[in-house]
């Protein structure tokens, strides 16, 4: 079972939280709005197992929903 990340940018409110829980993971562009950190373009990445903790924190912190998070197998 995988975990998929996807990022729903329009409804980032740039409050930051997201970075503070995955700060490998997540970054931000120069209006502070939410990107992959090492896949800007990209809008949906699988998560590496050893992130899947951090990962899901910012998913629950985030206050727009703008971190979705599906199981896949
Ligand atoms: S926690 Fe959500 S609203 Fe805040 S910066 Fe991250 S994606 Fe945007």
């Amino acid at each position: 079972m995988s975990l998929l990340c996807k990022l729903v940018p329009e409804r980032c409110i740039a409050c930051g939280l997201c970075q503070i829980e995955a700060p490998d993971i997540f970054d931000y562009d120069e209006e502070g709005i939410v990107l992959f950190a090492q896949e800007p373009e990209a809008h949906q990445q699988f998560v590496q197992p050893l992130e899947e903790a951090n990962v899901t924190k910012a998913y629950q912190k985030c206050p727009v929903r703008a971190i979705l998070l599906e199981k896949e197998n």
